[in-house]
């Protein structure tokens, strides 16, 4: 009789139900980020769209491999490897030429494809999964804990959302905005590409993830709300004896006021990095300002394979403390707890970062 995968299978919105799929043929933590929250309650997608299993930052040992894919991807059974939610068709030329983020001719998604779709094992969410011939992956050490190698999405962000679109250079004053897991990682990318001075900001509720922070590679913190709250701007001029920063990164969702926030915080000709997602709403700006200030705003869309490369060898580099971010792991019956737990929506917001352990 073939063996029996269980896997956690969204159904629809903040719905979910266990199913058992056959064993593929091949090779698990999978981190949870932002964009599962929004996925889980139907505002990304199509609400109405066929089940499908969720986990697309997921992680885990070979198990199986056939020796065309052995030798494609340079890997062997029980080695740890990290997938990228795009399977790109890499032969159209937006794959050639790098944006293969864009290709339009890519058939599956890890944590996206219909559970329809065989070998049906597209998400994270399950025991085992299957990697198509075009997935991209990355090998990641094995001697990284499973909580910590799992982090290689939200620093692959840091690095290409900070230290790569917001081309810091040595010496840079770079202004984050938002403490959340992906905040943090870029203040560590910030630093590690050369930057002098790096600010982060984030709600008094976020007491915790400034203190973590100040580890992370950010040398101040501003509280931007409360009784102590302080003006960003104010706060950035006071910092930087008037000179305003570089570069400054918008990662805080749905909120309006950090995408003016992160114009005025920069210097003439400085450069902003947009890279929180605001629910489709219009947002007012002075566009005068732009002109007046010269300055550039780059829109940051997903992360790369080049971020990604360098993002795993920050992290077996073991200069900052990560498993200090992992704050909660839960099993795969658990998949709901564990996107509500770090929304916010269960548990003492207490939440940075937080994986799925589908084989306990
Ligand atoms: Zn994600
Ligand atoms: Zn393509």
């Amino acid at each position: 009789m073939a063996e029996m995968v269980r896997a956690a299978v969204q159904t629809g919105p903040r719905k979910l139900e266990m199913r058992e799929f056959e064993r593929p043929k091949v090779g698990a933590a999978n981190g949870i980020c932002g964009s599962d929250v929004e996925i889980f309650a139907g505002h990304i997608g199509d609400p109405n769209r066929p089940a499908f299993i969720p986990g697309h930052e997921p992680m885990g040992i070979v198990e199986e491999i056939g020796d065309v894919a052995a030798e494609r991807w340079g890997v062997q059974v029980g080695d740890r490897v990290a997938l990228e939610v795009i399977v790109p068709c890499r032969a159209c030329n937006d794959c050639l030429t790098g944006r293969y983020q864009a290709c339009k001719f890519r058939k599956y998604g890890h944590g996206v494809t219909n559970v329809d779709v065989a070998p049906h094992l597209w998400g994270g969410f399950a025991e085992r999964m299957y990697l198509s011939p075009n997935s991209v992956m990355h090998r990641v050490s094995n001697d990284l804990s499973p909580e910590v190698a799992a982090m290689y999405n939200p620093l692959g962000a840091g690095v290409r959302w900070a230290a790569q679109l917001g081309e810091i250079g040595l010496g840079d004053t770079v202004v984050i905005l938002g403490a959340g897991q992906r905040g943090i990682c870029a203040a560590a990318a910030a630093k590690s590409a050369g930057a002098g001075t790096v600010i982060i900001t984030g709600l008094e509720s976020d007491g915790h993830k400034l203190e973590l922070a100040r580890e992370f590679g950010a040398d101040h913190t501003v509280t931007v709300d409360g009784d102590d709250g302080r003006d960003i701007v104010e706060a950035v001029r006071e910092l930087t004896n008037g000179e305003m920063a570089d570069v400054a990164l918008d990662v805080t969702p749905m909120a309006a006021g950090p995408v003016n926030d992160v114009l005025h915080v920069l210097r003439f000709g400085g450069l902003a990095v947009l890279a929180g997602l605001k629910g489709g709403r219009e947002i007012p700006l002075v566009t005068d300002h732009i002109i007046n200030r010269g300055l550039r705003i780059k829109g940051a869309f997903g992360v790369d394979a080049d971020a990604n490369k360098a993002a795993i060898a920050l992290l077996e580099s073991g200069r900052f403390p990560f498993e200090k971010l992992h704050t909660h792991t839960f099993g795969l019956d658990e998949v709901g707890l564990a996107i509500d737990t770090l929304s916010g929506r269960e548990g003492d917001g207490s939440a940075v970062h937080v994986s799925v352990h589908p084989n306990g």
